[in-house]
């Protein structure tokens, strides 16, 4: 049977990227925030073998959730500047790819991640995930306090402040005595075991040239003379008045409250040292007093609507599959369990519905029959190999790196990979509704619904935006979802939530509001008294999620076409490939399903074959796999009649005067049969 050519594409298009994001930094942090940057480059080195210990924020750039939870690790970073010398609160963006090996050993699998590493530590092994509560800044110090004075236990560092509770028998003045003269303040912090609020006190201003920190139990004498009424207690020593503190906590303090009470006094002392006026207040010349106390706010403009995100792009969303690939799905070192059930249905819906070319579709068949083969587990590395095997076989159909056209925010770090995922699961459900609506066996939940909702809460690394997606599938009831079309209005209705949750947040592209979807300029019928009209949205989802655009894409000059016959390839030709040119998923089917079976005939006719892997044996290589073959199997040939040849040359060399002896001796005895002599004497008549 002859198949017509352009079926048997075997190698195809070749997406030259748009280099999107120049030199811009993808970073969410700038120099300023106190945190220390980290990458793949300097991980290893500052981090392991450091006389300090790390705590560290494993983020990424894209995720909302991050973007929602950096003020707060500034603040953070910012309060516990002063640890540096013992701890270093510092940040990796595992959204920059370069960094995603660091990511992935370390098992990150959910952003932001917090870990702490001791100081001298050896690998990652050592890291310790923070489970505490994030948010509460103090008590996240506090428990920073507690991993550093059970380092200083076990280690002792030399260069650390003594995160010690001070002995009973040291008194007041000792401690004066033993001070520096620059050291203007003494610091006591009286609190009960383990005294987390004064060792981390001690931490924070263990360095400072002016102060020393102490802490001791209320059983201590100097606590017994001065302390207040609640524990912690905070007392500030000046020198000038040794012996009565001149400041004494009466109400409950947290351990950031303390510090800045300490850094108040500290600020008066290095002013008395330096002697200097502070610093006047900017005033712009010409302006009026008031001017100078209140800036008006600045009123909030309207962003005009920025019709270039509206466009469904094919680079968008092969950029959203690659990351999804080759990032989110391997962060998880093993992928076992409920994880491979999620990523089962996920793939399995993808191989049925992914929009894009014929290689993506093949790729995605491809993946789905060795997935649902895993029974157990999958590695990241093996997962990582599969998906490089299946790129190499089929040219490449997906990108090397991530490149956004429609998703492209305002900064590196906002839109991009969400964007271009909300963008896929809504074609998705757009090509699901167009194939089976028709179909009456067709389970909208279980068969497309569901494997979206396993997978965004299994595989998104942005673990608040899975949680809230978590939940958004009980409040919408995705039970009772039963009609073909409401794959994708439930999916409709659901982003929109999301869009009016986020709407001012944080992580809103201010460039690109949130609003919801479709406005009226891209649909004028869907939206009547401020209402949508589901019927009308439906219309136009439809329109919209099939009009796929292809900007950025160029097909490479030359891909390859192989044509068979009979199960044999008969010519390779190389073609040209309009990047528009798309499949339908069952022809995919039809056409992997075929070729396998050729191939199989192949090998059944040919047991030659049989030690061969078919599936190294890949349709684009059969050709030259077959010339190959014949080559070898001629050459071991060739080689064996060359050594027999040479072994009998050799033999002849080693045996000539004996051989022709023997050779006439022979030839007498056979000439002459019936001579009377026998053989004995005709042997000792030749031989000598
Ligand atoms: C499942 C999921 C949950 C998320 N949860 C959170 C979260 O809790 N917190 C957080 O900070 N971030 C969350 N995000 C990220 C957030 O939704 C956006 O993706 C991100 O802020 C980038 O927004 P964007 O402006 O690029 O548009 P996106 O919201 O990403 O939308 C992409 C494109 O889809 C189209 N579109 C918009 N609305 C609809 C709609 N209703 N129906 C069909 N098409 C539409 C538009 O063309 C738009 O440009 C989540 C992302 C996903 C995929």
């Amino acid at each position: 049977m002859r198949l017509p050519p352009l079926l048997a594409v075997s190698s195809v298009l070749l997406l030259s990227i748009v280099t999107v994001y120049g030199e811009e930094s993808k970073s969410l942090y700038a120099p300023g925030d106190n945190v220390l940057e980290l990458d793949i480059d300097n991980f290893d080195s500052m981090v392991y073998g450091s006389p300090r210990g790390y705590f560290i924020e494993f983020y990424s750039s894209w995720c909302g959730h991050c973007i929602h939870y950096k003020p707060q690790w500034v603040t953070f970073a910012t309060k516990l500047k002063d640890w540096s010398s013992v701890v270093q609160v510092s940040v990796i963006n595992c959204a920059d790819e370069k960094n995603s090996p660091v990511c992935r050993a370390h098992a990150i699998d959910a952003f932001p991640t917090l870990k702490y590493f001791p100081p001298h530590s050896k690998s990652k092994d050592d890291g310790q995930k923070y489970t505490g509560d994030k948010y509460e800044l103090p008590s996240m110090a506090l428990d920073v306090a507690k991993f550093v004075r059970a380092d200083y236990v076990a280690q002792r560092p030399p260069t650390w402040p003594k995160v010690e509770a001070l002995p009973s028998t040291i008194i007041l003045e000792q401690l004066w005595s033993a001070m520096s003269p620059s050291q203007q303040i003494l610091v006591a912090v009286i609190e009960e075991d383990p005294f987390l609020t004064g060792f981390a006190t001690v931490i924070g201003f263990g360095k400072n040239p002016f102060v020393e920190a102490v802490v001791m139990p209320s059983s201590h004498p100097i606590a017994q003379q001065f302390s207040g009424s609640v524990l912690p207690t905070l007392l500030i020593f000046k020198r000038d008045n040794p012996n009565a503190p001149d400041f004494v906590s009466k109400s409950e303090m947290s351990v950031f409250q303390m510090a800045d009470k300490i850094d108040e006094y500290i600020t008066a002392v290095a002013d008395t040292v330096h002697q200097g006026p502070p610093p006047p207040a900017a005033v712009i010349p010409g302006a009026a007093a008031e001017d100078v106390v209140a800036a008006p706010a600045p009123t909030k403009t309207l962003v005009p609507l920025n019709f270039e995100q509206f466009k469904v792009q094919q680079l968008d969303l092969s950029s959203a599959l690659h990351y999804m690939l080759t990032q989110e799905i391997p962060r998880k070192p093993v992928i076992d369990n409920e994880n491979l059930a999620a990523l089962k249905g996920w793939i399995h819906l993808l191989r049925r519905y992914v929009p894009g070319t014929a290689p993506i579709r093949r790729l995605f068949y491809r993946l789905d029959e060795w997935t649902q083969l895993q029974s157990y587990s999958i590695t990241a590395e093996s997962w990582i190999a599969k998906v490089a095997e299946l790129q190499t076989d089929l040219g490449h159909p997906l990108p090397a790196n991530a490149s956004w056209v429609a998703c492209k925010g305002s900064k590196p770090y906002l839109r991009g990979y969400t964007c271009g995922l909300w963008t896929l699961m809504h074609a998705v459900t757009v090509q699901a509704y167009a194939d089976e609506k028709d179909n009456h066996g067709f389970k909208p939940v279980v068969e497309v619904l569901e494997p979206i909702h396993q997978f965004i809460y299994h595989y998104l690394s942005c673990e608040i935006c899975a949680k809230n997606f978590h939940h958004m599938t009980e409040a919408n009831e995705l039970s009772l979802v039963t009609r073909p079309e409401d794959v994708i209005l439930w999916l409709w209705r659901a982003h929109n939530n999301v869009n009016r949750r986020l709407a001012g947040d944080a992580s809103e592209d201010p460039s690109y509001p949130k609003r919801q979807f479709p406005d009226a300029a891209l649909c004028h019928d869907c939206i009547v008294n401020g209402v949508y009209q589901e019927g009308k949205v439906l219309e136009f989802m439809l329109r919209y999620y099939t009009d796929v655009r292809t900007d950025g894409l160029v097909p490479t000059p030359g891909y390859k076409v192989t044509e068979f016959e009979d199960g044999k390839v008969q010519k390779v030709a190389v073609k040209h490939l309009n990047p528009k040119f798309a499949i339908h998923a069952n022809n995919v089917d039809k056409l992997e399903e075929t070729e396998a079976r050729l191939r199989q005939q192949q090998v059944d006719a040919n047991p030659k074959h049989h030690w061969r892997s078919l599936d190294s044996d890949g349709y684009a290589g059969a050709a030259s796999a077959q010339s190959a073959d014949r080559s070898t199997f001629y050459l071991i040939w060739f080689v064996i009649v060359g050594i027999a040849l040479a072994f009998a040359y050799l033999k002849y060399r080693q045996n000539r005067s004996k051989f022709w002896k023997t050779f006439y001796y022979y030839n007498d005895y056979k000439l002459f049969p019936w001579s009377s002599n026998s053989p004995a004497n005709i042997r000792s008549k030749y031989v000598a």
